[in-house]
């Protein structure tokens, strides 16, 4: 299997620490507002490559942290944190907005059809860790203290911008907004990992430490949850691609300082989801939601399809007109899929079966080609084989898509069977029916005049005829 690593900026062959298992970390969201799609996009990529690594096989632990402490504005040490924005807009309190927020994302994950994490932390309950750590660090010499707050201190690294193949305007990201130089710093590109002295002390959460009632910063937390959970040996780490720069160059800085040798083998990121007018953002920007697509018509898993037909590495542009296109793609494949239920379904083509999962595996294996995957199963729709053998590669390649394709096409195909039935009670309908079935009998007598003749008289009193392989429907004008 081959996947994209940031850190060496090639695709390389997956290879855990431990065989046939694997340890993943994946950066949570900050809960001080809606998640939107953008962010949604990021988990269902990191979904999906955790569904196709169970699905080939491996044991995977998998760990999630809750920002709800420490992450400021700018994603840097200035600014004030999210976390206490939001409380203020909302009037409450910074736990209750958390509570919300983080029901709502976990909310959003599931009309997703978004696994929830093996271990999900929330920051403020892992405050012991941070501290021991950041003595640790201390201890060592990586970290100091200045002006109340504990910096870690990069130029003791040998290097430490590792993720430099990111665009200038990526790596920006991270000193956005509120570009004040701090003066307690050695070296422009430390960071605060304990603050007890910050421009906004109305900081409504803080713990005691050894230097001082205060609060931690951001990247130290998902340093501290990930080898709190999975050990000083990381397999994947995954992230919006936004997240490389402070964010997970800090992760790498501080956990390798900590632990002495390398962290994590693998930086899995997913590029961002665009509007027309620019990135989409929490705090500024188009603001869309699952709630609002709901709200529109879409079901969620349509917006799932849609982030499936590009590649993660690839930035995505969202626009209602690209998600209609999602709409009808997703209709007619439930469509098709309902057609295969309603035929004999006849045995499963082992051989068949193989070959084509082989194919839906070369896709992902390729760096998580999703659509590929897709491609793999319109492949499977066109395939000459027994409708058997289509439902369950279906079925199978699903256990990773997770778009509920069998499941909707029951639905469907259930309502189907729910409207004929109330249908053969109305005279009419049955009239139509029959007239089918003569017309039919007519075709096989090859007394074609009579054929046409019921097709024209069933038009003439508005029921058009369609005819398809499996036999004629009707439609009434
Ligand atoms: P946040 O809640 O801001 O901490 O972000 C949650 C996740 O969403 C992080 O992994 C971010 O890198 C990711 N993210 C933020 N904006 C976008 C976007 N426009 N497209 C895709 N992922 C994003
Ligand atoms: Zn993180």
């Amino acid at each position: 299997m081959l996947l994209y690593n940031s850190l060496t900026r090639k695709r390389e062959e997956f290879v855990p620490n431990v065989e046939g298992k694997v340890s993943m970390y994946t950066c949570g969201p900050t809960v001080y507002h809606y998640a939107h799609i953008g962010n949604l996009r990021s988990y269902i990529m990191e979904d999906i490559l955790e569904k196709y690594l169970r699905y080939a096989g491996y044991d995977v632990t998998r760990v999630m942290n809750i920002t709800d402490v420490g992450h400021l504005t700018s994603d840097a040490d200035t600014g004030e944190d999210k976390m206490l924005k939001g409380a203020k807009r909302e009037k409450k309190t910074v736990l209750e907005i958390a509570k919300f927020y983080t029901d709502a994302f976990f909310a959003d994950c599931e009309k997703l059809n978004i696994k929830t994490p093996d271990v999900v932390a929330p920051a403020t309950t892992c405050i012991d860790e941070f501290i021991r750590v950041i003595e640790a660090l201390i201890e060592k010499g990586y970290a100091y203290e200045a002006g109340g707050n504990i910096y870690f201190d990069t130029a003791k690294l040998k290097q430490y911008y590792v993720f430099n193949d990111f665009k200038e305007e990526d790596l920006e990201v991270g000193v956005r907004e509120g570009v004040e130089e701090d003066s307690n710093k050695r070296n422009k590109a430390d960071f605060v990992l304990w603050f007890t002295k910050s421009k906004f002390d109305d900081q409504e959460l803080k713990w005691d430490s050894p230097w001082g009632v205060g609060y931690p910063g951001w990247h130290i937390e998902c340093s501290c949850i990930s080898m709190k959970h999975l050990g000083e040996y990381l397999d994947i780490h995954c992230g919006g691609i936004d997240n490389a720069f402070p964010h997970h160059t800090n992760e790498i800085a501080q956990s390798e300082a900590f632990v002495g040798h390398k962290w994590c083998n693998y930086w899995f990121h997913v590029h961002h989801l665009n509007t027309n007018s620019g990135k989409m953002s929490k705090s500024s920007g188009e603001f869309l939601t699952v709630s609002l697509l709901e709200s529109k018509g879409y079901d969620p898993l349509v917006y799932r399809l849609f982030c499936l037909q590009s590649h993660y590495r690839k930035s995505l542009v969202f626009s209602y007109e690209n998600l209609d296109n999602a709409a009808i793609a997703y209709k007619k494949l439930v469509a098709k899929i309902a057609a295969l239920l309603k035929e004999e379904g006849g045995a499963i083509d082992q051989a068949v079966f193989d070959e084509r999962r082989a194919a839906f595996c070369a896709a992902l294996d390729n760096d998580m080609n999703t659509s590929l995957g897709v491609t793999a199963l319109y492949d499977v729709l066109k395939a000459k084989t027994t409708p058997a053998t289509k439902l369950a590669l279906i079925a199978d390649f699903d256990r990773v898509l997770s778009l509920d394709l069998i499941e909707t096409a029951q639905k469907q195909k259930d309502a189907e069977d729910a409207a004929k039935a109330t249908a053969s009670d109305d005279p009419f309908i049955r009239e139509i029916e029959d007239m089918i079935a003569k017309r039919a009998q007519a075709k096989k007598d090859k007394n074609y005049a009579l054929a046409d003749q019921i097709r024209n008289d069933l038009a003439a009193r508005g029921v058009t005829l369609i005819d398809t392989p499996q036999g004629t429907n009707y439609q009434i004008n």
